[in-house]
């Protein structure tokens, strides 16, 4: 299929096509055989992803499967600390930088230990949102040193967890978003002596931007608006624990693209932290919140998908803002909070999906179809295809366009047959690529003919579930990069649409990133009958945990990759989490697998008893179906053709 045999693709040419220099950070490279690479610590250690895909179907994973780069997490928690500790010794800061991870943002055990324990030499603590949050919060923290803050809304036993967390000496803090919150606290710390941390949110009018925008301003759901914050001051003091106020915090919603808002905020809140400290509250620490961003599709600007600044800017603007206002008040300066999630975790997984089947208008429709009686409209299109009258090219699409629609009207009226409707059909598709073909070699493309590419474009089949694996996709049409792991030596020449494996319309991807703008349609390459895998990447915010389970496929495959030196291809897979079996998604809706057994059993009893089946079949087909509940949920591809006697075979594996 290549088009140009003087100049072959390079695999230079992919790397520059999907990207990966400009949203990889540095961690992504396609090898010379056309694979593509990590590099976990950026530090020219690399991890070919294939031979992690080869590993994990040995192991007997077969895709989708999320794969965490453990180290790259290690490398995401270090570098946010480094930066913010570079921004106060360049800044001649006086506070320091005592950052949380907001547990939300990915709350897997593995992925929380990690971050722990890659957060020891920075006192790097945790944040939590809801009760079920503070649970693990509590149990993962660890050291006097970091902090443990609770968001959310919080009702009194909430409170008490977190007075349990001071009984056990940790730095936790009360977050209060509502007054109500404030008079919970102030009654149990009275009820159980017990002296409590607390912080205000602070309700900011800097808007955000970005899709999350709504997090501030009059409407936000969270924080204390400016008589509220008096309110709950005035309050503290009346019960005696104005000693008690640390903290102010604000949140101006995730993944905010520009930094111009993030400056706006913080200096905002400066203030608020200023007037608080002048009013004799002891403070000491501003928490700015999440909203630093990941440049998913690597085009540095404020576009709602990427963000015009860099982690060192951010932690320089955030640094630098807190200290002017401070000094203009003469207040002395914070310890600095942030509670970036999806920055540091965003990065360290990727989604494996396998491309198992294509579908393709232009070859169901492009064969000829010969009608016996040729309608007008069929022979206006057959005209149109032989454009004898030399029309130019957006002339045509418009007459092929409105010839089809007549078609499908006669149709309907009774008018046209199957066989001049299939006609037309085929003969409209013929001319929208004869069209899409002079696009390519022609300079300008009137705006129109841009949609006919992505009309064109084929649709690969994907075993996954958008629902599952990249809800925000489908919610919030949030793009992540995507490209395929392999044959990167190889030009990519369809353009495709991605759709999944869900009976919903809407499980699909067909907005892509771009530098500008998004593209309708990504170029793959022709499938091969061989495994085609694709990654997506940056999935690790998130995305994990907000999945659902829309018909019923449940979590994914999961490997856990460390790098290390002694192995032959640079890696070790930890562990490995199965995806949901069968019987665990239809458990969750409330059928015991032990149930349905019984139930189609004596299905089977009454159809043997009544001769529809052999005692024999009926056993296996009970045998089957017990095996299958054991099975797992996703699309179990094979690849070669099996003989009839081993499809038999596989009936009992699980
Ligand atoms: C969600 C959330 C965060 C995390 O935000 P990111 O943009 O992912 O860093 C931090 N703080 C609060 C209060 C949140 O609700």
């Amino acid at each position: 299929m290549k088009t140009d045999p003087a100049s072959p693709w390079s695999t230079a040419q992919s790397e520059e096509f999907y990207g990966l220099k400009r949203w990889g950070s540095g961690h992504y490279s396609v090898s010379t055989d056309g694979c593509i690479n990590v590099q976990p610590l950026a530090d020219g250690r690399e991890i070919s992803i294939k031979d992690v895909i080869n590993e994990a179907e040995e192991m007997g994973l077969k895709a989708p499967y999320v794969i965490r780069f453990q180290d790259l997490l290690r490398h995401r928690v270090v570098q946010l600390n480094q930066l913010f500790r570079k921004a106060i010794t360049e800044e001649d800061y006086e506070g320091s930088y005592r950052g949380v991870f907001p547990i939300k943002v990915n709350q897997l055990r593995e992925v929380v230990e990690e971050i722990v324990d890659a957060g020891t030499e920075f006192d790097y603590g945790l944040e939590a949102g809801s009760k079920p949050e503070l649970m693990i919060a509590l149990a993962m923290h660890e050291g006097e040193n970091r902090l443990l803050i609770c968001n959310g809304y919080k009702d009194p036993d909430y409170i008490r967890l977190a007075l349990l967390g001071r009984r056990l000496g940790k730095q936790i803090i009360l977050v209060v978003e509502q007054l109500s919150e404030l008079d919970h606290i102030i009654e149990l710390a009275k009820e159980t002596g017990v002296e409590p941390l607390i912080g205000f949110r602070a309700k900011l009018l800097t808007r955000g931007e970005g899709k999350w925008a709504t997090s501030t301003g009059d409407n936000a759901k969270f924080g204390l608006n400016t008589a509220e914050i008096l309110f709950a001051a005035e309050a503290l003091k009346k019960a005696g624990l104005s000693h008690c106020l640390r903290l102010l915090h604000f949140h101006i919603g995730s993944q905010v693209p520009n930094i111009l808002t993030i400056k706006n905020a913080v200096v905002e809140a400066s203030r608020f932290y200023c007037q608080l400290a002048k009013m004799g509250f002891p403070m000491g620490i501003l928490d700015v919140g999440g909203g630093l961003g990941i440049d998913y599709d690597g085009s540095r600007t404020n576009f709602e998908s990427s963000m015009n600044y860099t982690m060192a800017e951010y932690a320089r603007d955030v640094v630098a803002n807190i200290r002017d206002i401070c000094t203009e008040a003469k207040v002395a300066v914070p310890d600095i909070v942030s509670e970036s999630g999806r920055a540091v975790v965003a990065p360290h997984s990727m989604l494996v999906v396998e491309v198992f089947e294509r579908i393709n208008k232009r070859e169901t429709l492009g064969v000829k179809q010969r009608p016996k009686d040729k309608h007008k409209v069929v022979r206006d299109l057959q005209g149109l295809a032989k454009n004898k009258s030399k029309l130019g090219r957006l002339e045509r699409y418009h007459d092929a366009v409105q010839r089809k629609e007549e078609a499908f009207s006669l149709f309907n009226l009774g008018y046209l047959d199957l066989e001049n409707r299939a006609a037309a059909e085929s003969l409209f598709w013929q001319i929208c690529e004869q069209i899409a073909s002079e696009n390519s070699q022609s300079g300008y493309v009137p705006e129109e003919l841009h949609e006919l590419e992505t009309m064109l474009a084929d649709q690969y089949v994907c075993n996954f579930s958008v629902f599952q694996s990249l809800l925000d996709h489908w919610a919030l049409k949030q793009l992540f990069p995507i490209a395929p792991l392999h044959r990167l030596d190889e030009e990519p020449t369809v353009n495709a649409t991605l759709v999944d494996i869900t009976c919903d319309s809407d499980g699909k991807i067909s907005s892509f990133i771009d530098l500008e703008d998004t593209k309708d349609h990504l170029k793959l390459h022709p499938l091969d009958g061989k495994p085609y895998h694709l990654g997506v990447f940056l999935t690790g915010a998130y995305q994990d945990i907000m999945g659902d389970l829309h018909n019923l496929f449940g979590r994914v495959n999961e490997v856990h990759v460390f790098l290390e030196d002694d192995e032959e291809n640079g890696f070790y897979i930890e562990e490995t989490l199965p995806g949901s079996r069968i019987r665990d998604v239809v458990g969750g809706v409330q059928y015991q697998h032990t149930d349905l057994c019984r139930r189609l059993k004596a299905q089977i009893d009454a159809a043997t008893k009544n001769d529809v089946l052999k005692p024999r079949e009926g056993v296996r087909l009970l045998e089957f179906y017990e095996a299958t509940l054991e099975s797992k949920t996703y699309l179990n591809i094979e690849h070669t053709r099996t003989k009839p006697k081993r499809a038999r075979k596989r009936v009992t594996k699980s």
